[in-house]
């Protein structure tokens, strides 16, 4: 079992499997000029099948695969077969940007993997066009709403941007007014490679409540599980529900239970932490598992308390793109 020097349990596990995107995110990486990883710096799908099955046998029963794209991974669906015949994987999810994932929908279904993360930060084309600098948005509302009638669990990710879309945060409310979904309001976090540097937001998580509330003022909290990062509501009549992830505030880190795993390695026991290493390599070089595990170990009997004991470490200086994190 992976147990931190806090005593916290770390069950759940993100997995990168690429930092490239057919997307380019205002918020999360730069127009151009992105150093990708070249390949080989990236686990095979093998390797991460590998990983994955090690992890599970220490305990970690959930595990998000997340990116870059993830769907831009050609091979990504015999990574999810592996993971689908893991014993004690209760929880496999995925967090996408919903391009691409139209021909893998059946096959999710039959596998079981119902929980999926779809990140659109805007209802209006044209807005969710300027922030992605990409004209996707037919396809990702279709895939969007082909998943939900298809029963999958489909939670969508809202960053607030000031500036950009916060107009469209009570549009974006609306569908779950009719569908059954839950959308999260996240805080904007300063990892988006650099391109921008702040100290604070205007639009953190109790001004994102405030606003819905000036709309609504009957929605009510739903329990969610100690280890949330989001707070969760539902307006009273609508199918869906909401929730606000603080994630720049970080009101959810003394109960922190997860781990990254970056595209290319590195070991991530807090995001507002530099990495603790690298396993690509050792994970490579080593025929036995021991030692990986004896290094994951390693990695987390170090880890800060919360985010902001982490920072004060970094000097919060974060070149870092949530594109190589995942999230
Ligand atoms: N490409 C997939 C997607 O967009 O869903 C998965 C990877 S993306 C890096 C994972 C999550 O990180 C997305 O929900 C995205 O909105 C979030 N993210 C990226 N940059 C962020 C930032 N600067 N602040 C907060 N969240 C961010
Ligand atoms: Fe790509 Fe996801 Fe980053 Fe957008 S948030 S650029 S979709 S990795």
């Amino acid at each position: 079992m992976l147990v931190d020097n806090h005593n916290r349990r770390i069950n759940y596990v993100r997995l990168a499997v690429t930092d490239r995107c057919n997307l380019r995110c205002n918020y999360c990486m730069p127009a151009e000029g992105i150093n990708f990883a070249k390949s080989d710096k990236l686990f095979t799908i093998d390797e991460l099948g590998r990983l994955s099955e090690l992890l599970v046998s220490q305990g970690v029963d959930k595990i998000r695969i997340t990116g870059g794209e993830p769907f831009v991974r050609k091979d990504l669906m015999v990574l999810f077969r592996k993971l689908a015949s893991l014993k004690g994987l209760n929880e496999i999810s995925v967090t996408t940007n919903a391009t691409l994932i139209g021909p893998y929908i059946d096959e999710l279904s039959e596998l079981g993997i119902k929980n999926v993360n779809v990140s659109m930060d805007a209802i209006n084309r044209e807005t969710f066009e300027k922030i992605t600098r990409r004209n996707q948005y037919d396809v990702v509302y279709e895939n969007l709403i082909r998943l939900i009638s298809e029963g999958f669990k489909v939670r969508i990710n809202f960053i607030a941007l000031e500036g950009q879309n916060t107009e469209d945060i009570l549009p974006m409310l609306e569908l779950t007014k009719h569908y059954d979904v839950s959308v999260r309001f996240l805080e904007e976090m300063p990892f988006n490679g650099g391109s921008k540097k702040f100290q604070t937001i205007k639009w953190d998580y109790k001004t994102i409540l405030q606003h819905i509330k000036n709309q609504y003022p009957d929605f009510y909290k739903l329990e969610s599980p100690d280890t949330s990062t989001s707070i969760n509501y539902k307006i009273p009549g609508f199918k869906g529900s909401f929730g606000v992830i603080p994630s720049f505030s970080r009101t959810f880190c003394g109960s922190c239970n997860r781990l990254r795993i970056s595209a290319t390695g590195d070991v991530i026991t807090c995001l507002y932490a530099k990495p603790s290493m690298n396993i690509r390599n050792i994970f490579r070089q080593e025929k036995s598992d021991q030692k990986v595990k004896q290094k994951i170990l390693e990695a987390i009997s170090n880890r800060a308390k919360t985010g902001f004991e982490a920072q004060q470490k970094y000097q919060g200086i974060f070149e870092n793109s949530m594109t190589s994190i995942g999230g």
